[in-house]
């Protein structure tokens, strides 16, 4: 039986035969270059699927095993998405630079989260996410982690998945004012969740020893 090869970046598809490789895109930001060099590479090793994921990336689905190596190389320094066990990727909606509802810019802040937190290795399953306002495109209200834009800085939430066992994320810290600062707090509540033994969602956890204990642990307050 064959099985996802996460240092590929290769996840075994429903035949149990092929593979899909992603393809890592920040925010779903790309250029015309990378489009160029997915779709050679789709055409060239006849790849019958290209899809853009719910994770803002493209995924290249329907890969044989012994096409993958030629594949990643192929797609040179385009990175593939995380698989497994670790920060799997980190949403960013248009915000304020693009929507006019926005309150606060994303691009920035949302890259150097990638930056820091694509691939981390974590016990769980884990998904980040920021927006720029609350109308939350990018549904920080069901991922593990996130910033909400707010006309006073940014609202850390923690605690969302979606899956059997749906959870809204809560309120961890109201309107951190900076880009930096709200970096710093996510710096810290990652590095509670890696030190966290328990093989679960972070909300699982919130849900469990209640947001207040959780902010206590994590900020020591
Ligand atoms: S969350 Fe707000 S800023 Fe982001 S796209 Fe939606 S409406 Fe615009």
């Amino acid at each position: 039986m064959k099985k996802n090869i996460p240092e590929k970046g290769a996840v075994l598809q429903r035949d149990g035969e092929t593979y899909a490789i992603k393809v890592h895109m920040p925010g779903g930001y790309t250029t015309p270059q990378e489009l160029r060099t997915v779709a050679d590479v789709a055409e060239r090793h006849g790849i019958p699927t290209v899809k853009v994921t719910i994770a803002q990336r493209i995924a290249l689905i329907g890969v044989p095993e012994e096409k993958i190596d030629a594949v990643r190389a192929d797609l040179g320094e385009l990175e593939d998405g995380a698989t497994g066990l670790c920060i799997r990727y980190v949403k960013m909606c248009p915000g304020a630079t693009w929507c006019k509802r926005g309150h606060k810019a994303t691009h920035d802040i949302g890259m150097a989260m990638d930056q820091r937190f694509h691939r981390l290795q974590v016990p769980w399953k884990f998904k980040m996410a920021v927006s720029g306002c609350v109308n939350d495109c990018t549904e920080v209200c069901i991922r593990d982690l996130g910033l909400i834009g707010t006309a006073a800085g940014w609202n850390v939430m923690i605690g969302g998945n979606g899956g059997s066992r749906p959870r809204f994320s809560v309120l961890l810290v109201e309107n951190v004012p900076t880009e930096n600062e709200a970096l710093a707090v996510l710096d810290k509540v990652v590095d509670w969740c890696k030190s966290l033994e328990r093989k679960c969602r972070i909300g699982k956890v919130v849900e469990e020893l209640g947001v207040e204990a959780v902010r206590k642990q994590i900020f020591g307050q």
